[in-house]
């Protein structure tokens, strides 16, 4: 058989809620089982229900993607019960925004392990998969943050990270089939960008509005403006598409 006529296996961290939830009901809807492997288990579990009734497969599962255990042992619970994970989406993210001189060093510690150890780890446990397949694909989530934002040194500095990242497993992954490329998204309504709302003392509506008008498009984005262009990356079509980073953000960004 072979990798283009079996199901493939979709990993999507951080995949409860979100952006990552938006891409694993798409990739889900694109024919992939999808591991929805969030921190907490019982999150998940809604959204596997739902991709299962409409006909697909997918499986919860409890990992936080900094703890190098948790991780291996997921994926290995992943490929013994979904398959082997040839697409892979490090989504899972927080924020500890402060600036600079009020920010702790456990701020900065909790933001690089989730985003820069956490995808580096989730890499490395698929990897072997996609290369024993010949075949795969990994999206890392970055952000416009990564061009530099007033508050978030170490989130920007996490997201300028992942798109180094992103093209080293470009570079050593490509002879094996294996593309990797990065999304940087502008504002996303989720509850991340509530919660920054709340910190700024502003309704999320107000926020919203007001970032709106500074987009081109005029709005802003939506979790399915992230995970249409995640279906794309990691369709069979893109293949020659590596080491990228996209900004997705309904306008240039500088
Ligand atoms: P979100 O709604 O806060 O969702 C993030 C998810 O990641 C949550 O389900 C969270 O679980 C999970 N998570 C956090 N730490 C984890 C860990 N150690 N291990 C496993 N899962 C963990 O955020 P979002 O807005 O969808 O953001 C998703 C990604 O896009 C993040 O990487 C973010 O930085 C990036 N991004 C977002 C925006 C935006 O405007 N929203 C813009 C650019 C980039 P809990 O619920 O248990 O905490």
């Amino acid at each position: 058989m072979t990798s283009s006529t079996h199901t493939r296996t979709a990993v999507v961290t951080g995949a409860a809620r979100g952006i990552g939830a938006g891409v694993a009901r798409r990739l889900a809807d694109d024919g992939f089982a999808v591991a929805v492997l969030d921190l907490d288990e019982d999150a998940g579990k809604p959204l596997v229900a739902e991709i299962e009734q409409a006909g697909g497969r997918a499986l919860a599962v409890g990992v936080d993607v900094s703890d190098e255990q948790a991780v291996q042992a997921g994926v290995q619970r992943v490929a013994e019960q979904l398959g082997a994970p040839t697409v892979l989406v490090n989504n899972a993210g927080v924020t500890r925004d402060n600036l600079l001189f009020k920010m702790g060093a456990d701020d900065w510690d909790a933001v690089l392990n989730v985003h820069l150890r956490g995808a580096f780890l989730m890499s490395r446990a698929t990897q072997r998969y996609m290369t024993e397949a010949g075949w795969g694909r990994i999206v890392n989530i970055s952000s416009t943050a990564a061009l530099g934002n007033r508050g978030q040194a170490n989130y920007s500095t996490a997201k300028a990270g992942l798109q180094g990242f992103t093209k080293t497993l470009a570079i050593e992954l490509g002879k094996f089939g294996v593309t990797a490329n990065a999304i940087a998204p502008g504002f996303i309504q989720t509850d991340m960008t509530r919660a920054t709302a709340e910190r700024m003392g502003i309704t999320f509506e107000d926020f919203v509005k007001g970032a709106s008008k500074q987009i081109p498009v005029a709005r802003v984005g939506q979790p399915e403006d992230i995970a249409h262009l995640v279906s794309f990356l990691t369709s069979e079509g893109a293949g020659f598409v590596s080491g990228q980073v996209i900004y997705a953000a309904g306008g240039p960004v500088d």
